[in-house]
């Protein structure tokens, strides 16, 4: 009997693999890449957090995304190997890497359906971002379904705050890119869209500042417990986190994001 129910199991694993992907209504949708794909490491993807931690019927605990992938695809035998084409390396060595398949996607928006869980080795999952991998043929992929929508679900709300207002940076939260599209993506929904972002820190008099934009978590406040909201601000007054007592001033009246505690 046993043995029947391992034969039906498999019959049922080859028909599932012939679509092309499948809802498992648990976070990720498993699919199928079958042929050779060039896939991109995402950037500031370690904060994501596993949508599950148990599996479904309780029986073991989910710690890891390479866990939390072999559970969703059904990896009965463990196979964990690398995918991208020619490394084969296998056991320890592997954990599930966040990819996309397009260059300019590395960076994903919030609620983005365009990420996907790997079985990768440490030395491709610290691979740079612009650094294009190609799969092996027949790699089986979980792709999430809005990836960090978590966060987005946790936002709290959109506060105006006026021009010359005074705020610190709240601590040296990374160069995570998730937070400027975060703080983007809240503007449009809840106020309008934006023509354009600019650092909000810094006076008239300064000139404006250059470069690429990061969302910051600051405060407005020098309390242990104030609130912590999300502004768009250059990497220059961004590392001024490394230095919580440098105040800096609104440029102009903003909303900021304040996030939930
Ligand atoms: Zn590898
Ligand atoms: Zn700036």
């Amino acid at each position: 009997m046993r043995r029947f129910q391992t034969k039906f199991f498999m019959l049922v694993a080859v028909l599932w693999f012939g679509i092309a992907s499948e809802s498992v209504g648990l976070g990720g949708v498993k699919e199928n890449i079958n042929t050779i794909t060039e896939f991109f490491n995402v950037a500031g993807s370690s904060a994501d957090k596993l949508p599950l931690n148990k599996t479904s019927d309780g029986s073991s605990k989910i710690s890891s995304w390479i866990q939390y992938w072999a559970y969703i695809v059904g990896d009965k035998n463990n196979i964990k190997v690398c995918f991208v084409d020619g490394c084969g390396k296998k056991g320890d060595e592997i954990g599930g890497g966040h990819v996309v398949k397009k260059i300019n996607l590395v960076c994903p928006w919030p609620g983005s359906n365009d990420v996907y869980i790997l079985p990768i080795c440490k030395t491709h999952n610290g691979k740079d971002v612009c650094y294009g991998m190609i799969s092996r043929t027949n790699v089986v992929a979980v792709r999430l379904d809005n990836y960090r929508k978590k966060d987005m679900l946790n936002f709290g709300s959109m506060v105006v705050k006026k021009r010359g207002t005074p705020f610190w940076n709240k601590e040296e939260t990374g160069r995570d890119p998730y937070f400027i599209h975060f703080w983007a993506e809240m503007h449009t929904k809840h106020i309008g869209s934006l023509r354009s972002i600019f650092c909000v820190a810094g006076n008239d008099d300064e000139p404006s500042c250059e470069g690429g934009l990061l969302g910051a978590h600051i405060v407005f406040e020098e309390r242990e417990d104030a609130d912590v909201y999300i502004l768009p601000l250059c990497l220059r007054h961004k590392i001024k986190g490394g230095n919580e007592s440098k105040e800096m001033t609104l440029k102009s009246d903003i909303y900021a994001v304040r996030l939930a505690k």
